[in-house]
């Protein structure tokens, strides 16, 4: 009964977040005695059997290129066929917008009870609990599941990437997919050149920046720390920056590694999309500035002098003049 892992797929790259994902359900097939499989509906770019070096046993990949597209009911009913087949137990999906769109529907189909959001390895000891974030990372519960199939949904950015060695045998399936009732017929990419939702390092912009015209040194320092953009939701409602940069309650919810927040007061619907990033460095003119209360490190002062420094500093670091 081996644990299935779901794996996300975009540009014919497997996302870092379903790289958590394996490694931690390679983890739990580790600590019951179990075998750790895969899944990958479509087709990437990169060699399968190499993800074997995270920790998992066998691929099973349906390479039809219609299924490169994310289509929820298509890859319920598909995942739901794979899961019954395998007697996979356990499923494991990252709780990305794929997995907050696939494992709830795979949850009713299964009967299967499923935790999201979860930030640690169940303790199965005596039943399966699993600690998960509430209260948009302001606490945390633990959940016990109690049904023969069980789904776990890891938060993004809450388990390491480990890497070893390791080949994965890879398994392609024939499986016809259901008859899709939704048709995608365009998509448009969003801005910025690495994804809010999958970068390790976010700079962020609020009104204290005055004009969209200024995020000309957020960007500069965005592209020297291969950075992603985001901005408070004022900045995104007044057309400053697009929408889909805006984080917080009623926008992206994140966790990178470091996040730096300028010109933002820190108000709690902003604090509850970014409060789960690793390291929060706030630079604001106002010491009193709420956001600093949740900071990692501060710095008080005019983010129109501040910046340019940081800049100037992160290049003489790279040796760019
Ligand atoms: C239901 C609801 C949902 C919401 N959802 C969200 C959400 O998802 N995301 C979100 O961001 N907001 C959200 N908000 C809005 C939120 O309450 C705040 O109004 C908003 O986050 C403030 O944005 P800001 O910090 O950019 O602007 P401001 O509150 O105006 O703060 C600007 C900051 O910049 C500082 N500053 C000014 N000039 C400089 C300078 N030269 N150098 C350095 N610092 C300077 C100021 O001291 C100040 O702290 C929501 C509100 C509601 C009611």
């Amino acid at each position: 009964m081996p644990i299935l892992i779901f794996l996300d797929h975009a540009d014919g790259q497997v996302k870092k977040a379903s790289l958590e994902a394996i490694c931690y359900g390679a983890k739990i097939a580790e600590q019951i005695g179990q075998q750790a499989e895969a899944v990958l509906l479509g087709t990437v770019d990169q060699d399968l059997a190499a993800l074997g070096a995270y920790g998992i046993q066998k691929v099973y990949q349906v390479p039809d290129e219609q299924l490169n597209h994310l289509d929820s009911q298509v890859y319920c009913h598909m995942l739901a066929e794979i899961t019954k087949q395998t007697e996979a137990k356990l499923v494991v999906f990252a709780n990305n917008l794929s997995g907050k769109s696939v494992a709830p529907r795979l949850s009713v189909r299964l009967g299967a009870a499923l935790v999201s959001g979860a930030v640690a390895l169940p303790i199965t000891s005596s039943g399966f609990l699993v600690k998960k974030n509430v209260f948009s990372g302001k606490a945390f519960a633990m959940v016990s599941l109690n049904t023969p199939i069980k789904i776990i949904a890891l938060n993004p950015n809450s388990f390491p990437i480990t890497h070893g060695e390791g080949k994965a045998e890879v398994k392609t399936l024939t499986l016809a997919p259901e008859i899709a009732r939704v048709k995608v017929l365009t998509q448009t990419k969003s801005s910025g050149e690495i994804p809010l939702t999958e970068a390790e390092i976010v700079i962020s912009g609020g009104r204290g920046l005055k004009g969209p015209e200024n995020w000309g040194m957020i960007e500069e320092l965005a592209k020297l720390l291969h950075a992603a953009t985001a901005c408070s939701r004022p900045v995104a409602d007044a057309h400053w920056r697009p929408h889909n940069e805006h984080v917080g309650q009623t926008g992206i919810a994140i966790a990178p590694n470091l996040y730096v927040a300028i010109g933002i007061s820190g108000a709690i619907q902003h604090l509850a999309g970014v409060n789960r990033s690793k390291v929060i460095v706030v630079i604001n003119k106002d010491p009193e500035a709420p956001f600093f209360k949740a900071a990692d490190y501060g710095i008080v002062g005019d983010a129109f002098e501040v910046v340019p420094k940081m800049i100037e500093a992160v290049k003489k670091l790279k040796g760019i003049s």
